[in-house]
């Protein structure tokens, strides 16, 4: 049993491990070279008004709900999780917009607007992204990849998914419409992952 651990950044990681570090027992120290925690999701005030210089939706809310339990705290508790209608709109030079929601029709009348041949393309693109989200995010998400062997293991489903495309090749393959392709496979860039060179299986979230 570790008798202390360093944490080295105080980003939503950094922070989760701590927690479940201390839950585990183990005394914990975190690190941050900032003036702050928050890593990506840092906050910061400017002439008045307080930005958010990262994340805007929680995606996966059970992942924190699960910090505050090991914490045997609540998460209602400390704050209240609101649904937010659109998630993001993306704007593009030519004045195009679409907005990112959980309304499929919604999202199909969108897509129509931009290429009537993409709706169909993107209800198989959301199937193929269920099977991405269990297989690469549900059950390879927590596979510390500490062996090779972990890595000979997860070979098959890695394969089945096409893991070696890159989030902009695998949507392109789905969806025509450049417009539509941008709004389906920009998410890796905001963990720092260019789309055309980051693994389909990394934006599972997403
Ligand atoms: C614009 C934008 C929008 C986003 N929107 C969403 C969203 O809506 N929903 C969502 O779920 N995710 C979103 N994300 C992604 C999410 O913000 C990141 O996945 C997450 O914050 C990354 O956390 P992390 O701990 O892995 O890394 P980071 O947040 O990068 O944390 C790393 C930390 O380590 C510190 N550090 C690094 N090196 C050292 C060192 N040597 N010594 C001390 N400290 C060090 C850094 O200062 C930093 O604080 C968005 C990201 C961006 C940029």
């Amino acid at each position: 049993m570790m008798s202390k651990a360093i944490v080295i950044g105080s980003g939503f990681g950094g922070l989760a491990l701590a927690i479940r570090l201390q839950a585990a027992g183990i005394p914990t120290l975190i690190l941050e070279q900032r003036d702050k925690p928050g890593g990506r999701a840092y906050v910061y005030q400017d002439q008045g008004f307080t930005f958010d210089a990262g994340p805007t939706v929680i995606t996966d809310p059970s992942a924190i709900e699960e910090l505050f339990t090991l914490a045997d705290k609540r998460l209602a508790d400390y704050v209240e999780l609101m649904p937010v209608t659109p998630f993001y709109r993306l704007c593009w030079e030519s004045g195009k917009v679409f907005d990112y929601d959980n309304d499929q029709a919604h999202l199909e009348e969108q897509i129509g607007q931009f290429n009537p041949s993409d709706v169909e393309g993107y209800r198989r693109f959301l199937s193929y992204s269920q099977a991405v989200f269990k297989e690469g995010y549900l059950k390879l998400g927590t596979v510390p990849f500490l062996s090779f062997r972990d890595m000979v293991r997860a070979g098959p489903q890695l394969a089945r998914l096409q893991a070696w495309r890159s989030v902009y090749s695998m949507v392109a393959k789905f969806i025509e419409d450049d417009h539509l392709r941008q709004a389906f496979s920009f998410h890796s860039l905001l963990v720092g992952g260019n789309p055309f060179a980051t693994s389909s299986i990394c934006d599972s979230r997403a």
